[in-house]
């Protein structure tokens, strides 16, 4: 039997080759499988939230099951390694819960480019990539993207600077100008000890912070100052190797050894060794003079993977929020991103009027900026016609719709979780603490934090001025009992549906 990526094929065959004796002992239907495999994936995001799952989990796909063995499949040789070593046994354990006849687990790495392995090479399918035509190549902070082969020994795994991600290029405005001004005087200085340690940025996807950790590691590289970048998965990855292969002590002397580290995605920071010792570099670096930089999409205080010690050590720096992009910054990036194009298509022409509009409909981020140059540039080169609003219009539509997040109110959450539970808006406000307020409003706060963008200091305030840290153990209380209670966690699952339809 053969359940693959196309599931509705293999659950056909499947049953049309059962026949009316019912299947033989010991093979599993596809159907059942299937499903269970569905209800491991659910339990799994909800036992190990949103961000342990969406960096290790998403693309993990079942491939088929025989001879009691699952065998599952990923896009990388990193993914593969990391779950391996981190959670096979929790997704063996979580599968066999959910299936009969699963006796052991087999990852594959799927993909042209996956080596040849015994056992798992003949599983691998293709997997389409339709890669966006002009997407440029930066740094990519997932983990599917990190290195394929192994740290080079004698090499810390750092990934190279992007050329093209400068202070030059960096575009200055009210969102980002302390953090723009940070950086430059960290990048600059030289000798003595280390100015604001560490020094720590933070702020939502696209918003330039792997830009200025870029600017930054040009700039003291380009001093002659020894400068390592490394996103989270390289760090985890590097040590992950060094510790299989007994050299993390020489990891460590080599990560000290130089002048600034940076540090890039760390809420990506995983695994409770890998923590440990991301706090230890960290003491060591910070109590040696060394400057490190930090970025992230949250506050230190909301690292919730993070333990409380490591947590306020990343505060204890400089903190700096980088805020969203106004219209005029937007331009301005705009402008910049189209010279640099030029450069190399010097018959790239866009008008004011549809620079204009790019500015004000692509609103979410530096990101889909980018990309709507791209779009632009693709759609000019292709047709040779000058860009116009119409055909710039349609060159980003998919950009202005799709990428703009579906925005849930928490006030909306409020009023449907309510109404689901026969209590009042008002009743989840209060200090009212009896179970039949109290569920409903756990539930709210959870949805609130998973739905929306909310911080959890900001949800505490719309749930009647609540603390972070109740709001904090709500999520987690929910998290832990939709894991355990198929119900709820169906019910929960309905209601993130209907606010998000
Ligand atoms: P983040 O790391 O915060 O997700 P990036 O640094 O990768 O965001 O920025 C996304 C894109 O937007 C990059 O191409 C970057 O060059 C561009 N960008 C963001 N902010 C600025 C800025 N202030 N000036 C110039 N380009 C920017
Ligand atoms: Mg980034």
């Amino acid at each position: 039997m053969r359940v693959d990526g196309s599931l509705a094929e293999g659950v056909g065959s499947g049953r049309g080759g059962t026949g009316d004796d019912g299947r033989s002992s010991g093979e599993i239907a596809a159907a059942e499988i299937t499903g269970a495999w569905q209800r491991v994936k659910r339990r799994l995001r909800a036992e190990l939230g949103e961000d342990v799952f969406a960096s290790w989990f998403a693309r993990l796909e079942l491939q088929e099951v025989s001879g009691g063995v699952a065998r599952l499949t990923v896009p990388t040789r990193f993914l593969k390694s990391w779950i391996e070593s981190h959670y096979l046994d929790r997704v063996l354990a979580t599968f066999r819960s959910e299936a009969d006849g699963i006796e052991s687990l087999e990852v594959g790495v799927r993909g042209a480019m996956a080596p040849a392995r015994p056992g798992a090479a003949t599983l691998t399918k293709p997997a389409p990539s339709p890669r966006p035509a002009a997407s440029p190549v930066v740094e990519m902070p997932e983990p599917e993207r990190a290195p394929r082969g192994p740290v080079p020994d004698g090499e810390l795994g750092g990934a190279p600077l992007d050329a093209r991600l400068t202070f030059e290029s960096f575009v200055v405005g009210r969102s980002n100008a302390l953090a723009h001004a940070a950086a430059e005087r960290v990048a600059r200085h030289d000798g003595g000890p280390a100015l604001y340690n560490p020094l720590y940025f933070h702020a939502g996807v696209g918003l330039g912070k792997t830009h200025l950790l870029h600017g930054i590691g040009h700039a003291v590289k380009n001093a002659g100052r020894r400068v390592i970048y490394l996103t989270a998965d390289r760090f985890m990855y590097g040590f992950v190797n060094a510790l299989k292969t007994q050299s993390a002590l020489a990891f460590k002397e080599k990560l000290r050894a130089i002048d600034v580290l940076i540090l890039d995605d760390v809420q990506f920071i995983q695994g409770r060794s890998i923590q440990a010792e991301f706090g230890h570099t960290l003491n060591a670096l910070i109590d040696a003079g060394r400057q490190v930089v930090v970025a992230a999409d949250r506050p230190p205080t909301e690292l919730e993977s993070l333990d409380e010690r490591v947590r306020s050590r990343l505060a204890g720096g400089l903190v700096v929020e980088i805020g969203t992009l106004d219209e005029g910054l937007r331009a301005s990036i705009l402008q910049s991103r189209l010279e640099a194009v030029r450069a190399s298509h010097p018959t790239f022409e866009v008008g004011p009027a549809v620079a204009e509009y790019v500015a004000k409909a692509i609103t979410a981020n530096g990101r889909d900026l980018e990309g709507a140059v791209n779009r632009l540039l693709a759609h000019a080169t292709l047709t040779g016609a000058p860009v116009t609003l119409d055909t710039a219009e349609t060159a980003i539509r998919d950009l202005v719709k799709n990428r703009e997040p579906k925005r849930v109110k928490i006030e909306d959450i409020q009023k449907l979780v309510a109404s689901r539970y026969n209590v009042s808006r008002s009743d989840i406000l209060s200090e009212r603490r009896t179970a039949a307020v109290v569920k409903p409003r756990q539930i709210a706060m959870y949805l609130s934090k998973v739905l929306t963008l909310r911080s959890l200091p900001e949800i505490g305030r719309r749930f009647g001025g609540r603390d972070h840290t109740t709001v904090l153990h709500a999520v987690r209380k929910i998290e832990k009992a939709i894991g355990e209670d198929t119900a709820l966690c169906d019910e929960v699952e309905l209601l993130k549906r209907m606010l998000q339809d």
